[in-house]
Formats: structure tokens, sequence, C-alpha cells
């Protein structure tokens, strides 16, 4: 026998239970890891379309088969944003605090955490809105295992132990802060020590208070901090929005602390990490992997997909424009990211002419067909190709398109002997367009049959252009014909 992709899908039960007898004929001819799409029933009835492979080979470790792509988006649907911040609540509250994603997922939330990321949201959003007050933040826990009053005060805290400066959470000030300031008391932020030293700096860090009034006694409060440390060479008074910037924060330090090397790498990926986020990358890298264990293929979607904007501004769920932000702030780029999760070879490369020739004699000398003609194929089910490589092909296809002027010309440059490419008419280029922004909307409402009979009708219309060509070509010639034989009478 062969891998468990090639047995027939008689041959396993979970598939065989939900096949369509009357539509897709005998489960004999269909392997369990084929790429035809085929109709199955799910035992609440509902009818649906996709490839054996799809529903197999995802959870095949699990001994599952993927679910029903109705009862899926039903599922889905039924979590609300309202919903989930509920859920999460209760669990915390029957908890005491908010257990990480792989807890919600292996305890029958799974359907909970996906709406989570298609309803544009992610696992920090529950969690920003669930411990609301920064007091409470787990974010705000910093490597030395202080916790902050904010994250701007977590982000210095480890900006410091990542360079080995010793700190504590701020004192209050001395009695004579009152008679400057006119209040009772007043709180600093954080003490550290200078490098080499025994002199102590005070830190207030400006900002991040809240909004309407208390504006006001604010600006009061820091004008009179401010006054009270005139002249104070140990004191670092620092914004906010400061803090969250690794090179700010180097600059605006150094006359404290002068230059200090990141010395306390301690975790794997702390030296690709900016230090002053080495409290949450862990955090935000566990959903990317979520992310990209969501796609079909598995790789981590381009910024394009994640915003929604061309070409997918049509795609299923909503856009992750939070998420993006999240990965520049700690990855500072999708490659860096792809990089950490082992798919740097899904970055994209500095195109050129002679790359796009390169790749796409690799391509051939691998394949022996160009990409277009394995997209094809793949889309007929006619390939075991990944998904993955067939949209590298079409990658290497724009590319080629965009710097040699097209795959065949690339490809005869470098000697290969192709067939030009048919020009498809304008007509058929608009009609290709339209079917396809329509195909699109069909898509997005899982409406499989109207989707199929668009792509029948498209075929057929060019059915219709060809035979059309043929009869204009016969006309054509005839008319040549008669002309030759009035001259030759003539
Ligand atoms: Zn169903």
């Amino acid at each position: 026998m062969g891998r468990p992709g090639q047995n027939p899908i008689s041959e396993c039960p979970l598939l065989l239970a939900e096949w369509h007898h009357e539509k897709n004929g005998d489960p004999h001819k269909y392997s369990v890891g084929s790429n035809k799409l085929v109709w199955w029933h799910c035992s609440l009835g509902h009818e649906f379309q996709a490839k054996p492979n799809t529903r197999s080979a995802p959870l095949a470790k699990q001994g599952r088969i993927t679910e029903c792509s109705v009862c899926r988006s039903t599922r889905q649907a039924e979590w609300t944003w309202e919903h989930i911040l509920t859920t999460a609540t209760q669990i915390k509250n029957q908890r005491g605090t908010l257990p990480p994603v792989p807890w919600f997922q292996k305890n029958g939330y799974s359907t909970m955490v996906n709406a989570i990321y298609n309803i544009g949201k992610t696992w920090l959003d529950v969690r920003q809105e669930i411990d609301s007050h920064e007091t409470s933040s787990l974010n705000a826990i910093s490597r030395i295992g202080i916790r902050w009053r904010s994250k701007a005060e977590a982000c210095l805290s480890d900006f410091l132990y990542a360079r080995d400066v010793e700190h504590s959470i701020g004192r209050r000030y001395p009695p004579s802060y009152a008679k400057v300031s006119g209040k009772k008391s007043g709180m600093y932020d954080m003490h550290f020590r200078k490098p080499n030293s025994n002199e102590w700096v005070d830190v207030e860090i400006w900002g991040g208070h809240p909004g309407g009034e208390g504006t006001v006694e604010y600006q009061r409060v820091r004008q009179a901090k401010t006054d009270f440390h005139k002249g104070n060479r140990n004191f670092f008074g620092v914004e906010h929005s400061d803090c969250y910037s690794e090179s700010r924060l180097e600059f605006l330090l150094k006359p404290y602390i002068g230059e200090l090397p990141v010395v306390k790498q301690g975790h794997e990926l702390d030296h690709t990490v900016p230090t002053i986020r080495w409290s949450t990358y862990q955090e935000v890298l566990d959903f990317c992997r979520q992310v990209a264990a969501l796609q079909k293929d598995g790789i981590f979607p381009s910024e394009k997909w994640l915003r929604k904007q061309a070409p997918y501004e049509n795609r299923m769920g909503d856009a992750y424009p939070s998420l993006m932000d999240k990965i520049y702030q700690h990855f500072e780029s999708i490659a860096n990211l792809r990089k950490i999760l082992g798919q740097q070879d899904h970055n994209r490369r500095n195109w050129s002419d002679d790359i796009v020739k390169q790749e796409l004699d690799a391509w051939m000398k691998r394949y022996g067909r160009t990409p277009g003609v394995i997209a094809t194929a793949f889309k007929n089910g006619d390939t075991n190709i990944s998904q993955s490589e067939v949209r590298r092909g079409n990658l290497i296809a724009t590319m080629a398109q965009k710097y040699c002027g097209g795959v065949t010309k690339a490809l005869r440059s470098i000697g290969y002997d192709v067939k030009p490419e048919r020009q498809k008419s304008s007509a058929l280029s608009m009609l290709h367009l339209a079917a396809s922004k329509i195909d699109n909307i069909a898509k997005n409402i899982n409406d499989v049959t109207t989707s199929r009979d668009i792509r029948l009708n498209v075929k057929k219309i060019y059915l219709y252009a060809n035979q059309l060509e043929r009869k204009v070509d016969e006309l054509n010639q005839a008319a040549e014909r008669s002309e030759k034989n009035a001259l030759q009478t003539a």
C-alpha cells in the first residue's frame, strides 16, 4: 500500500460517511488526497463542495476530518464580539486569570478563537477589553518580574533589564514635594541606578493619562513635578510614547547610562526582537502562528491579505489592521516574522530580469510545464503539486510579466521553445474580470452552486467566442478566394 493519501475514499470511514454518492458516484475512484472538487453532505444535511485533500490532510494526525463548511460558518457567526467577551470574562472569573490561546483551543473553544481573528480582532484585544484598567494588565509584567502600572513602564523596564541596569518600582516623593506642589504626596514611576555608580535616577513617564476632565489636573501635576526637579541631573522625565521606541530610549537614556550592549538574552528570540517588546512578543507570535495555521498552505499571509487590500479586498473574513501594527512593533516586517516562523522561503525576493529568468529556468527543469499550465492543472485537480508551490509559480509569472514582458518572452530568451500565448481579446478579458468579481461575491456567502454555474457559463462564452472566430476566419478566407477568382477571371 502507498501513503495514506493514496488510499481510496471508500477505505476512509470518516470521509465515506459524508460522501455524496448521487453527485460524485463511486468513492473507489477517488483517493483521500485527491484535489478534485467533489460533493459532500454532513450529518445535518448540508450539501457542500470541498477537495478530499483539504478535508483529510489538516487534521490527519488527530484522526479527524475538517468539518462541513456550512456548519462551520454558522457556528462562527454565533460568536459575536460581545459573546466572546462574556465567555472570556466568565472563564477568567472561574480561573482567576485569563488562560492563553492553547487552553481555549484544547477546551472546545477553537471556533471562538477563530471567530476572534475573523472579526478582525486579536487575542490582545480580548485581553485589553477584559483588563481594561492598565493597573491589572497582564501585559504590564516585565522580564524582571515586576507588575507595572502601565505598559510604557513595563517596556522601559525591559529596556533597562536587557542592558543589566538595576531598577525598581516608583517610591513616594520626598515631603519637600508637598510644599512646592500643594499636593499631599506624589509617586515616582520608577528608579534606576546609573551603571558603575551609586547614584539613582528618578523616573517620570509622562502621558498615557485619562483624557477629559482629568487633563487639566494632569497638566498641573506634571508642571509641579517638572518644577520640583529643575536642575536635578538625576531626574529622567520621558514621554509615554517614547517608551515604545527602542531608538528613542537609546537616545534619551544616553546621558544617564551611556551606550550599553544588550546582555540579558535568555529566550530564543531575544536577539531578533526589540528589547522593549520582550514581555509581549511571545503572545503576538502565538497568534501569528494561529493566523498562519488558518491559511490553506499554513504560510503567514501578506500585508495586503491582512489589510484586505487588492487583490484580497473580497476575501472572506475581516481585516487585521491591529495585528499588522503589532507585527511592525515586534518584528519590524512580515519577512522577519516569517523567518522566525521558519517560512523565509516564502518571502518576496528582490526581483529583476535576471532573477525571473533564473527562477523560470529552475521551475521548468523541475516541472517541465509553465506556471500557467501548472495552475490550470491544479484547478482541475490534475496535479499533486502543492498550493503554495502553485502560488509561487503565479508570483514568478507575474514578475515575468513585469520584468520580461511575459513568461513566453522570458523563456524564449533563455532558449526554451515555447508557443506564443494566444492573445485574449479585450471583450473576453472584460468578461473574465466581471465573472471573477461576481464569483467572489458568491464565494463570500459560500454559494458554491452559483460559483460553479458562473465558471461553467464563462467557459460556454469562451466556446462561442472560439466558434465565432473560426467562422470569421472562414468567411475571410472565402472572401479572399472569391476576390482572387474575380481577379483571375477579369
Ligand atoms: Zn453541515
